[in-house]
């Protein structure tokens, strides 16, 4: 391993650490050691695995503050979010500790005998992690294919690789073999393109941007890999006039500039009713105000930095002069990738900032009509990840959740990632669930058994 890897502070642009850069080789020197680990960790009794993931999920608890502060400073994110991310991260383990036991099959009686099914883990599996929710979301696909029986080779992105790392060191200390957990802290053009074609990688888990998502699609055909796609988003959030409408745009900010707006989920067209549209704009504009952008290691600060200074020129190319911007935040001086909170308001559907991810912290504000109006604006996006409804109808809350191509919602309300309930997008947002059962059934292969009860 003869190259370095610069990581960076997103709020100073100082380097906060220097790692080796794994390439092809290392890559290929992790699924040989997860490959030799398979056969042991998947004889290992389910209490016994099961108890070790419960360990993990304690040294994780044990932790917290450290990993936190980790993730608050390589990905710039509010030491609050990072702390209630890592929380997230000690709850999915201890969530699917509890599955190794409840791996269940079917019982079949057919002609001439008895059919069975079993769930049997599938091998290695290659993880591919973004940079907004580093560690948070490995764990959604660690803590599953370890429950399972898989073994493991994470890639994190390049420029947040820390937390990975350090889960690696944590992994072996809770007591779980060598080899069963593997991270490659390297470029997805090399180490995570060699993951993908890999004879020997039975499936790729990938959380990333559509672009990259459909280029690994594209490579694991080749070896017929199973594959999970999370995607990218343009989730809407919609406001009908009948709605809390004060409740409504007090929670809106937080619901696309929350990670600095670097959110899959990022509800990031408000899709308002025309009649309402002043009285909404009034009180998001005094909701934005609120936000504090700043040191990500103040208790304070609510939005940080975004990750790169390239991400940073990418978001900005979205706002110029004929932008329709009622309202810029603001940032502080001096180094760091910031970019202000921005309200476009109202926006054209067909202009760019309102189809495309910026994810950035960027909101469209979009007038609607009527309910068939609203419908029809949320729906027309190759994306279909999340959203909200705000309404006081339930009727027609549930009428519009129906209604709309994406894979979570939320009435009244911003959140909808849970670890008990299953997450994922509809069209180009991905393919495959993760969290909750489904998840883990994602990391199994049903295997039919014929037993024949026929005397000879
Ligand atoms: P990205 O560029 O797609 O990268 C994601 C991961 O894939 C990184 O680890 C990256 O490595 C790796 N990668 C890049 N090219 C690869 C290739 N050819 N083969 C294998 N791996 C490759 O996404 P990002 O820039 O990190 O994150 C932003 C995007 O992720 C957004 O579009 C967002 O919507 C999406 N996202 C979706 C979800 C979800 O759950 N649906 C969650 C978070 C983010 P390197 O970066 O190290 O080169
Ligand atoms: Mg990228």
């Amino acid at each position: 391993m003869s190259e370095t890897l610069q990581v960076i502070e997103p709020a100073t642009e100082a380097v906060l650490a220097e790692i080796p850069r794994a390439g092809v080789a290392e890559a290929d020197a992790a699924v040989a050691r997860a490959k030799a680990a398979f056969p042991g960790w998947k004889a290992i009794a389910p209490g016994d695995r099961s108890r070790l993931l419960h360990a993990l999920a304690h040294l994780l608890q044990d932790n917290l503050e450290e990993l936190a502060v980790l993730e608050a400073r390589n990905a710039g994110k509010p030491i609050a979010d990072a702390r209630g991310e890592i929380g997230m991260v000690v709850e999915t383990f201890a969530y699917y500790a509890g599955a190794p036991e409840r791996l269940l099959g079917d019982t079949i009686p057919v002609a001439g005998g008895m059919g069975f099914t079993v769930r049997e883990p599938l091998g290695v599996v290659a993880l591919i992690t973004p940079w907004n929710f580093p560690l948070c979301i490995a764990a959604w696909k660690v803590a599953p294919a370890l429950a399972a029986g898989n073994t493991v080779v994470l890639k994190p992105a390049e420029l947040t690789p820390l937390t990975a790392l350090r889960l690696e060191q944590l992994v072996v200390e809770a007591g779980i073999p060598e080899g069963v957990v593997n991270v490659v802290a390297g470029p997805g053009s090399t180490a995570g393109a060699r993951l993908c074609a890999h004879p020997d990688v039975a499936k790729v888990a990938f959380t990333g941007s559509t672009e990259v998502g459909r280029s690994i699609a594209a490579t694991a055909a080749q070896t017929i890999k199973r594959v999970t796609l999370e995607l990218g988003g343009k989730s809407a959030n919609v406001v009908f006039a009948d709605a809390e409408i004060e409740r409504a745009a007090a929670a809106a900010p937080m619901a696309v500039f929350g990670n600095a707006g670097q959110d899959c989920c990022a509800r990031s067209r408000i899709l308002v009713q025309s009649s309402v549209l002043d009285t909404f704009l009034d009180a998001l504009h005094d909701a934005v105000a609120q936000i504090v952008v700043g040191d990500p290691l103040s208790e304070a600060t609510t939005m940080g930095p975004l990750i790169s200074a390239s991400h940073r020129d990418t978001v900005a190319a979205f706002v110029d002069a004929d932008s329709p911007v009622s309202m810029h935040g603001e940032t502080p001086e001096g180094p760091g990738f910031w970019y202000p909170p921005t309200v476009l308001a109202p926006v054209d559907p067909s202009s760019r900032a309102a189809t495309d991810e910026i994810f950035g912290p960027i909101v469209c504000v979009i007038p609607f009509k009527d309910e068939a109006h609203a419908i029809e604006l949320a729906n027309d996006t190759i994306y279909g990840l999340s959203g909200s409804i705000w309404t006081r109808d339930g009727g027609k809350a549930l009428r519009v959740a129906r209604a709309l191509d994406t894979g979570v919602l939320s009435i009244n309300s911003n959140s909808s990632v849970r670890v008990s309930t299953p997450f994922g997008g509809f069209k180009q947002s991905g393919v495959g669930r993760e969290l909750g059962p489904h998840a883990l059934e994602a990391y199994t292969e049903i295997k039919t058994i014929y037993y024949a009860t026929q005397e000879h």
